[in-house]
């Protein structure tokens, strides 16, 4: 019953590490999250031990009084966060949900219809070499190219030309809300089923502060560990009438054994997000992609060549456009990196550059929320990044008030050795 550091000071070295990276630098990648400390502890439970395979009550292992508890409690939490009928927590990753969600819906070889890739949309929405393009019939929709916004005449058109049985919306780089009740309309002409993968915005939708999809949807998907600040995992809701599909599409479909030791977490997560103060980090998420798209709008960062896709953000990322800047995705990115600012470069619609380096950067708020940043912190942030991408740069300097900033907010003070 060693301790990580006495039994492995090897593995326990690089999560030391790890903690001081995340705690004196600023993170900004958009899908990423702290969770909080009671969020871990649930996570880091005995409950890791359990085998639970099956549902609260009805389990094929014995032993599961304590688990059943705690994966109910999960069940109600989400439904009532979100307003759902039904809600399954057993996903492992936003990835395998959404494996799962269409293995309730479709066969192999069924039409899908999913935002591109490289306008945004995720893996599991159609890419070619993902499950997701492998079993099913991809047909993806764009954004448009001037505004930036997803083209519904072209949803509409290929919904009505390919006859999907799934209409996927969602996304994981794109700035702004999209109009749920359009889509469903959408899908209920050709007979599909909607699905809503809110893995990014899941936090925004609970606190109230983006249109819920769930009551447009047959089904949602989300992760919990991204603007929902939970643990990694994924979950899906459903109507009624779809619940026994998903559940045995998770279980026996798709997964084995649940991680009631995450379920735990994520119930937590749920308890977390339906409080105050939730919202009040939620707002704070909204305002800071705010102030960062408005800073990088400003006429010295457009004279580096640099804009906003879509001209700003309704969400909690800004998606930067550097197709005329002399500056590439992963140039930006590195730049950020060495003062201390970690984001990710991004394809952006139509980009002229390679996958592996791109014109683009997505730069999300919400973990620097979750570690108190202020309106005015942003607005240092914002300053800071939009000196960066000019041609020529103080790094020094630059890093110095990232240091600050994170030395202002400290992030888990009392993990620190
Ligand atoms: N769905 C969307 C929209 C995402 O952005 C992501 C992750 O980035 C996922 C699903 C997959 O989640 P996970 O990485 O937990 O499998």
């Amino acid at each position: 019953n060693s301790s990580l550091h006495e039994l492995d000071p090897d593995v326990a070295a690089a999560v030391d590490a790890e903690l001081h990276r995340q705690q004196s630098t600023l993170e900004m990648i958009a899908s990423e999250n702290f969770a909080p400390v009671a969020v871990m502890e649930a996570q880091g439970s005995v409950l890791t031990n359990k085998y639970a395979e099956g549902y609260p009550g009805r389990r094929y292992y014995g032993g599961c009084e304590h688990v059943d508890v705690v994966e109910q409690i999960a069940i109600d939490r989400v439904k009532a966060l979100f307003g759902a009928e039904h809600a399954n927590v057993q996903p492992h990753s936003g990835a395998q949900a959404n494996a799962a969600a269409m293995f309730a819906l479709l066969s192999p070889g069924d039409t899908i219809l999913g935002l591109n890739l490289a306008h945004g949309g995720h893996l599991t929405h159609g890419m070619k070499i993902n499950f997701s393009g492998k079993l099913y019939n991809v047909v993806p929709y764009h954004v448009d190219a001037e505004t930036g916004l997803v083209d519904m005449d072209e949803v509409e058109r290929l919904a009505k030309e390919h006859r999907p049985k799934l209409v996927i919306a969602g996304w994981s780089a794109y700035p702004r809300q999209l109009d749920f009740a359009a889509f469903r309309r959408i899908a209920d002409e050709v007979g599909a089923y909607l699905m809503v993968d809110m893995a990014h915005f899941a936090g925004l939708v609970a606190a109230g502060l983006h249109p819920s999809p769930v009551p447009h949807a047959h089904v949602v998907t989300t992760t919990t560990h991204k603007t929902l600040g939970g643990p990694r995992g994924g979950v899906i809701l459903s109507t009624a009438e779809l619940a026994k599909k998903i559940n045995s599409a998770v279980f026996p479909g798709q997964q084995g054994g649940p991680l009631e030791h995450v379920v735990a977490a994520k119930a937590v997560a749920f308890k977390i997000a339906a409080g105050e103060e939730f919202k009040e980090r939620q707002q704070r998420t909204l305002e800071g992609a705010r102030l960062l798209a408005e800073r990088l709008t400003q006429p010295d960062v457009a004279k580096a060549g640099v804009s906003v896709l879509s001209g700003g953000t309704e969400v909690h990322l800004v998606l930067v456009d550097l197709r005329d800047s002399e500056l590439d995705g992963r140039q930006a990115e590195d730049r950020l990196h060495e003062i201390g600012i970690t984001v990710n470069r991004n394809a952006i619609p139509n980009d002229p550059r390679p996958p592996m380096v791109t014109s683009g950067l997505r730069i999300g708020t919400p973990a620097l929320a979750t570690r108190g940043f202020t309106a005015d912190d942003f607005r240092e942030v914002a300053d800071i990044i939009a000196a960066a991408l000019q041609p020529s740069y103080d790094a020094e300097g630059l890093k110095a008030r990232v240091t600050a900033l994170a030395d202002k907010h400290p992030l888990y003070p009392d993990l620190k050795k």
